[in-house]
């Protein structure tokens, strides 16, 4: 049978589905809500497909009347669309993939449990390449202890465990062949995940190695073992930037996101604060997202005068998107005048004001070159920042 050819508006979509109402870990609230780490387990899923970059947007399925709980939790991060779901999983899934149809539908569906919030990038990885040559893919990891059948209580017969799986989310497919497997699936039966169901409409399923921090968050002692990981699943980041402007007359001289009184100010494209360039520079190479001038690119118009909160407040917000958090910033103004002393604690506190840190986080250091160089002929002034970051370890 012929398809009439559609154009897909999205790439590669996640559909998220966080539907559950779900009271076996306790706490009264629904699990996709709980708190780890100072942040809802949703958010948690939602951070970990955004900071892919291979997934153009995400939908989110949620139980019904949890609109207000949902938003809250999510805060200002961006989702497609919140929708509400069905009494079932599959039958959420069905109405999310059916949402992704009107907005225009997609070539690649990601259909991910809220209750998997750890999900390495590298799981996503394996999942897209694999769609390259397959119509769905699941990550899955072989089964290491002994199984059995048997009552509660009575060992039964061994199972043999070398053909068995355990079979996690996120689960991938061709968007139009998942459509289609539900729109065939017969709906008096249930089906426990997605596979099963393209499985079921003739298709093959292909198996990509899953990872042991995707585990489903179901009992309280998933939530107590996932919160202590936090504390220790932080990877410590350090990044350096280094900056010159040159000094000209006529020139507003904008240093540590501080108007300087001078004779002479910095020139540049922006503003040419050379401080907040050397911070944005260390935090972006504690990030190994390239350098300011690769997000902010001196050819372009927009940034012509711009004030340089704007590209220390981008790199705030990279950090935030990856998850992580500034330790620390040490910075060292180079120059021979003027005597930075008398601005040091207003530039701390503008700097921590934009990075949304204590200001004890924030140290603003300066030096002469004893008259020596550019910086000592009174030229330019140059600028030296390390920035410290805790990531989380997932990636
Ligand atoms: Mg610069």
């Amino acid at each position: 049978m012929a398809h009439a050819m559609t154009i897909a508006s999205y790439g590669t979509v996640a559909l998220l589905v966080a539907a559950g109402s779900g009271s076996r870990a306790g706490g009264g609230t629904p699990k996709q809500y709980r708190m780890i780490g100072g942040k809802a387990v949703m958010a948690h899923a939602v951070d970990a497909l955004a900071q892919h970059g291979g997934i153009d947007a995400i939908f989110v399925m949620i139980g019904a009347g949890q609109q207000e709980i949902a938003r809250t939790m999510l805060g200002d991060r961006t989702v497609a669309a919140l929708i509400e779901g069905a009494d079932s999983r599959r039958g959420s899934v069905k109405a999310g993939l059916d949402a992704i149809a009107a907005a225009g539908g997609a070539e690649h569906v990601l259909i991910h449990d809220a209750a998997r919030p750890f999900l390495p990038g590298v799981v996503i990885d394996r999942l897209l390449d694999a769609l390259a040559s397959h119509d769905g893919a699941v990550p899955a990891l072989p089964v290491a202890d002994t199984l059995v059948r048997g009552t509660a209580e009575i060992m039964g017969e061994g199972v043999a465990r070398d053909a068995l799986y355990r079979v996690q989310t996120p689960q991938a497919f061709a968007f139009d062949a998942i459509m289609a497997a539900h729109d065939i699936w017969d709906v008096s039966r249930e089906a426990t995940d997605d596979a099963q169901i393209l499985s079921a409409a003739g298709h093959d399923v292909w198996l990509v190695e899953g990872d042991e921090r995707l585990e489903k968050l179901t009992y309280a002692r998933d939530f107590e073992r996932a919160e202590a990981r936090m504390g220790t699943g932080m990877t410590v980041r350090v990044g350096m930037g280094y900056d010159v402007h040159r000094l000209a007359p006529n020139e507003q001289l904008w240093l540590g996101g501080v108007l300087v009184p001078h004779d002479r100010g910095l020139a540049g494209h922006s503003d040419a604060d050379v401080a907040l360039h050397a911070i944005v520079d260390a935090m972006l190479g504690a990030l190994a997202e390239g350098d300011i001038g690769s997000h902010f690119p001196p050819s372009d118009a927009q940034w012509r005068g711009a004030s340089s909160d704007r590209f220390l407040a981008y790199a705030r917000d990279r950090v935030k998107a990856r998850g992580g958090r500034i330790d620390h910033v040490d910075l060292t103004i180079i120059c021979e005048a003027p005597k930075i002393g008398p601005h040091r604690d207003a530039m701390r506190m503008r700097i921590a004001e934009i990075l949304a840190v204590p200001v004890d986080h924030v140290s603003v250091k300066a030096t002469t070159t004893e008259r020596l160089g550019f910086a000592g002929r009174r030229e330019g002034i140059a600028a030296q920042a390390v920035a410290t970051l805790s990531l989380p370890a997932l990636s």
